[in-house]
């Protein structure tokens, strides 16, 4: 195990120089020159002695952080292996930059998920992680962590080979408009940010005696987007399809997928002129989409063959308060 001997090697030289709030160790499978793993060395260590000056918790288990050569999906938390892992994926299409080691405030928030599942155990088992609303407040406290350390406009902008962020912090996202668990963690992020919480509020998520909850978290939020049954909700149907819990659909050459948007009475008193617009990343254009009324489209397939992701946003005064991700194909499809 080289990186061991590499690690306690690290340890020992940098123990003295960087006093360290929990024992952290560094697996390095790449063998990085010594000046990076030292730096991440010192930024972990450095996020983990602020989390204890500003909340006044002790953490109490060693954290390891894993910089990854192959077999790796994404830069992240490890909920199995109890590891930070680094590596050149981010489990989508766009490269990572040198293994995600140049964003502080991804470390940080990867960092936070670590110091979570040290506080929160239970949480972190992967039943208890099939749970939306957990993945939401992990992935919405991890963000606000690295805000909170170093406010900026947008998160990860350090991340990617193209330049683009992850997220941004500024967003008035409403938290019930938005999907998945860092589209729902970046409008709980904004709305902590925006609400004025701060690292009290943290440190008592992490507490036992508190349910690991939005009511836990949220004890002065009046938004009714966290109001759950009460929040605007943006439903939707395709003509002459079942409704896909995925949005995933399929239709055939020449047959369009007629979208109707139905904005519950929450949402329009909220947002009373909600814009619907779409976009996607397929080239070339898989449909032609028409709009029929404000919350009405048709796309028309362009090809005989191809599926993409498509992305609609629902802006209110000019800026993005919701979206929905949808899956969308053409393919020649046998009657029935
Ligand atoms: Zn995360």
């Amino acid at each position: 195990m080289p990186w061991l001997i590499f690690f306690l090697t690290t340890l020992s030289t940098l123990a003295h120089a960087f006093p360290c709030a929990t024992q952290l160790a560094i697996s390095d499978d790449v063998g990085l020159p010594s000046e990076e793993t030292s730096r991440l060395f010192q930024t972990a260590c450095e996020t983990l002695n602020q989390f204890e000056k500003k909340t006044g918790d002790s953490l109490d288990h060693s954290i390891t952080l894993k910089i990854a050569k192959r077999g790796c999906l994404r830069v992240g938390y490890d909920f199995v292996s109890q590891m930070v892992v680094f590596c050149s994926q981010d489990g989508g299409n766009k490269p990572v930059k040198h293994f995600g080691l140049n964003s502080v405030s991804v470390i940080r928030h990867e960092l936070f998920h670590a110091v979570t599942c040290q506080f929160r155990p239970e949480i972190c088992q992967l039943a208890a992680l099939k749970d939306e609303t957990t993945n939401a407040i992990l992935e919405g406290t991890a963000d606000f962590f690295a805000y909170l350390l170093h406010p900026e406009n947008e998160f990860g902008t350090d991340f990617y080979e193209d330049g683009s962020s992850l997220r941004k912090y500024g967003r008035p996202l409403c938290y019930s408009l938005t999907e998945g668990p860092h589209g729902k963690g970046e409008a709980l992020a904004s709305a902590l940010i925006h609400q004025g919480y701060g690292w009290s509020d943290l440190s008592r998520l992490l507490h036992p005696e508190h349910s690991f909850s939005l009511a836990s978290l949220l004890t002065q939020t009046d938004s009714s987007c966290f109001a759950g049954v009460h929040s605007p909700i943006m439903n939707y149907s395709v003509k002459d399809h079942a409704a896909s819990p995925l949005h995933r659909y399929w239709t055939s050459p020449g047959v369009a997928l007629q979208f109707r948007f139905q904005p519950n009475a929450s949402l329009l008193a909220q947002y009373p002129l909600l814009k619907l617009s779409w976009s996607s990343s397929a080239r070339p254009p898989l449909f032609e989409i028409l709009q029929n009324s404000p919350t009405a489209f048709r796309l028309n397939p362009l090809s005989a063959r191809g599926h993409g992701e498509f992305l609609v946003s629902y802006s209110y005064a000019g800026q993005v308060v919701g979206f929905r991700k949808f899956r969308l194909g053409i393919r020649k499809i046998p009657p029935p």
